[in-house]
């Protein structure tokens, strides 16, 4: 009797953020499995509707997936892009195929992608499908203390890295249900942005060994300088073309050399934050610490869409929101100015900005994103409140104005002592330059000094109080590493 498909035992790769080739322990599991297998990424049309989702999202994605499917092809094995939400997939292919194994990596996403992972969960253990979801970049899922977690992660760090023979995957073609869409992106290549996938992440991480680390510590705060010196490994980490342990290994025999130990200290303070996230998701949502619940309640659309589109008339802000918006990257120094401004100088509440940022970081990784966005609008209660004056970090970070003339292309005649300060020309010297402040380029929305001074008292009326400090040492409790 001929075997009808639904006999045919199937292992499924569901790649998520886990888009390489290399060290991916779901395509090793798949050379062992001996098992037909279908490879696939899901566009769900939810998480493509969320307000943190961006097309340079996608982009980068896609193209990260066009590097795997090469690599695939080369082994008469495909990649298939599928466009439908990922419990609709499972439940048509679990009709067609009996599914043995699905392999994926452990995502630590937004309340979104979690609640999809608890449905498909249950969806799996009713049809007793084995789901086997590998650990992301040493991070543990479920944990109740912070006790030895440097030495788990560095224990994980030092692991084997896997080479898949992809010759011994079985090359028998498995269907894809015909009600099933697949995903076409429309959207082109765009040379501002980094390019995605694996072979892209290994041009950066070579560059940056041979020569860009030179100059890392010293340049990692200046918006113009550290787009070379620094890695720009980021959105490579985040959508999973290199993983942790991979940077980890390639570096650490150069590990003596202090740009490169600064280097790698960061990668730990990565897998730190999105540990601390998986530990408490809520943060998406909630202020960390809730003593500081209804402190900035004055929404105020207006000012942040100037702040949005670069128009606040400080030209080191402005100059960093173009930039973010045409290029998806700022180093941290500007990615926390520019949060401190509209959290402290604009006085907005973070849950009112931290979508449109999330969309603009080509690298945005939720555990980052939310735990930065809330210390840096200082709601936690235990970090240092710091508010970075524009003017100052203009003055010391881009003193030539190089920066702010590639982006604030008003400014571009403007003469160097003028540049991060444009309101202070007086009435000849704007004539002179044929410029004139309110008509060419804005006034400050808002006064830098008194609006600093005003959201420091308030913010610190609240920090003294007993409610913050009581939840803050609760905090220090569950985050601190041990
Ligand atoms: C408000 C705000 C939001 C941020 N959102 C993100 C985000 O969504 N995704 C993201 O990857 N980084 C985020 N960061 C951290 C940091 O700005 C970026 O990781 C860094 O600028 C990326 O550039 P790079 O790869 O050249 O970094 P490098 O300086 O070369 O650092 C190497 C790697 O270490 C990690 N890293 C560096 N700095 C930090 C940090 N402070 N905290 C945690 N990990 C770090 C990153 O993975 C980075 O790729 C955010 C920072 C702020 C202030």
């Amino acid at each position: 009797m001929p075997l009808s498909k639904k006999n045919i035992e199937i292992d499924i790769v569901w790649f998520k953020k886990d888009l390489r080739t290399l060290d991916n322990k779901s395509l090793e599991f798949v050379s062992n499995s001996g098992n037909p297998t279908l490879f696939i990424y899901i566009f769900e049309p939810s998480v493509i509707d969320s307000p943190d989702c961006d097309p340079r999202h996608l982009r980068f994605i896609f193209e990260s997936l066009l590097d795997i499917q090469k690599k695939l092809r080369k082994f008469s094995l495909d990649l298939n892009f599928i466009n439908c939400e990922a419990l609709k997939f499972f439940q048509e292919i679990s009709n067609k195929y009996k599914i043995k194994n699905v392999l994926s990596y452990e995502e630590i996403g937004n309340n979104l992608t979690y609640k999809r992972d608890k449905s498909i969960l249950k969806f799996f253990q009713s049809r007793s499908i084995n789901w086997i979801q590998n650990k992301t970049n040493g991070i543990i899922r479920g944990l109740r203390s912070r006790k030895n977690w440097k030495k788990k992660w560095l224990e994980e760090m030092k692991s084997e890295i896997l080479i898949t023979d992809f010759e011994f995957i079985n090359k028998q073609k498995v269907n894809i249900p015909s009600s099933i869409k697949s995903f076409n992106f429309i959207d082109t290549f765009d040379k501002n942005f980094q390019p995605g996938g694996e072979t892209y992440a290994w041009m950066y991480i070579r560059s940056f060994l041979k020569s860009r680390h030179v100059g890392y510590s010293k340049n990692i705060s200046r918006p113009s300088e550290s787009r070379i010196s620094c890695s720009r490994l980021s959105p490579y980490i985040t959508y999973g073309n290199l993983s942790s342990k991979q940077i980890y290994q390639f570096f650490s025999r150069s590990s003596k050399n202090r740009d490169i130990r600064n280097f790698l200290s960061r990668l730990q303070w990565r897998c730190h934050f999105m540990q601390k996230f998986d530990d408490q998701p809520d943060m998406e949502f909630n202020n960390i610490n809730s003593a500081y619940d209804s402190i900035r309640n004055k929404y105020d659309k207006n000012l942040l869409l100037k702040w949005r589109k670069g128009e606040t008339g400080i030209p080191i802000i402005d100059a960093c929101m173009r930039c973010l918006d045409q290029t998806g990257y700022l180093n941290f120094r500007m990615r926390a100015m520019i949060v401190s401004f509209a959290a402290f100088n604009l006085w907005q509440d973070w849950k009112n900005f931290s979508h449109h940022l999330a969309k603009k970081f080509l690298d945005y990784e939720p555990g980052i994103h939310y735990s930065q966005i809330q210390m840096q609008s200082a709601v936690t209660g235990i970090n240092t409140v710091r508010i970075y004056n524009p003017v100052k970090n203009s003055l010391e970070l881009d003193p030539s104005g190089e920066f702010i003339k590639k982006w604030v292309l008003e400014l571009k005649s403007i003469p160097v002592e003028y540049i991060h300060e444009p309101w202070k020309m007086t009435k000849i010297e704007q004539e002179m330059y044929n410029f004139s402040i309110g008509d060419n380029y804005p006034l400050p929305i808002v006064d830098i000094e008194i609006s600093r001074k005003e959201a420091l008292e308030k913010i610190w009326r609240i920090k003294k109080s007993s409610k913050s400090k009581t939840i803050a040492k609760n905090i220090l409790k569950k985050h601190v590493n041990k």
